[in-house]
């Protein structure tokens, strides 16, 4: 090594522990990038911090609620009677609260990865999102069966199962918690159609509830954010019928749409410019 290069990489070596130091922090014990996620801290902490938050949530399930009472209410025509009723939810950020992970994530200049995600589920301490206990506890009571269909992977499924028991929710086991499989060549398969249409052949679906646009159709399916937006707007009737939204600001299929589904393959700074690009200004 030249003396340059010894200067350069002292140089270097110095600007990062300064720029770790400033932020409280360690390097990240793997290889993986630092990641430029400051800006997830506002999603994050409106999560944890806002009470409009817990608002929110609570308006989602207390809104459930009323959707299927008139649903039990109703007479229903004879071929329909036979048919059990089902709710179709999603787990995270639907019924689980993953920020203390989201959190971590920012303190460690990490992006989402499997290893920390796994770490995560491992620990089974997601707390319920306000409400959700409350509401398909209730249904279960009614004799509704509640379906959780999650991409969370299939490794995951023991710790999800008792995640969401120790929660507080019942009726919670192999049979109705419907995680993501792999086809024969090992790629995932992430449309939940498939998943949903499998309830569907058997039980009357009164509700899907999800944070994310995927959980309810394939229509949002890596569609640009023009079309999300066209999308929800053709069908703006379902909303709070049928399909319930909760919100999550902090990560979701939105987001990748600003990346236009290419995360993977941007730098850090490539993904900071399309944030930037995607904001509307006067
Ligand atoms: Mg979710």
């Amino acid at each position: 090594m030249t003396r340059r290069n010894h200067v350069l990489a002292a140089f270097a070596a110095a600007l990062f522990f300064c720029s770790s130091a400033a932020q409280g922090q360690q390097p990240a014990a793997t290889s993986l990038p630092v990641a430029d996620n400051e800006y997830q801290v506002g999603a994050t902490l409106y999560t944890q911090k806002a009470a409009e938050f817990r608002a929110l949530a609570y308006q989602a399930f207390n809104f459930a609620r009323c959707r299927l009472d008139s649903d039990l209410a109703m007479k229903l025509p004879k071929a329909e009677r036979k048919r059990p009723r089902a709710i179709i939810v999603d787990i995270d950020e639907t019924v689980l609260d993953n920020s203390p992970a989201q959190a971590a994530g920012v303190r460690d200049r990490r992006s989402f990865n499997m290893k920390d995600w796994y770490a995560w589920s491992d620990m089974r301490k997601a707390k319920a999102i306000p409400g959700a206990v409350e509401f398909l506890n209730y249904a279960v009571s009614k004799g509704v069966k509640v379906f959780y269909i999650s991409n969370r992977d299939e490794v995951q499924k023991q710790a999800t199962i008792d995640n969401l028991r120790s929660a507080g929710f019942r009726d919670v086991s192999e049979y109705n918690v419907l995680l993501r499989q792999k086809d024969e060549r090992g790629n995932n398969i992430s449309t939940k159609t498939p998943r949903r249409d499998l309830v569907a052949e058997k039980y009357r679906v009164v509700l899907v509830m999800g944070d994310n646009l995927d959980d309810f159709s394939d229509v949002f399916e890596r569609r640009s954010v023009a079309d999300r937006f066209a999308e929800t707007e053709r069908i703006k009737d379902e909303w709070g019928k049928r399909w319930i939204v909760l919100p999550n600001a902090m990560y979701g299929t939105w987001e990748n749409a600003i990346y236009e589904y290419k995360a993977a393959e941007l730098t850090e700074a490539q993904k900071a410019e399309k944030r930037a690009k995607a904001l509307e200004m006067p």
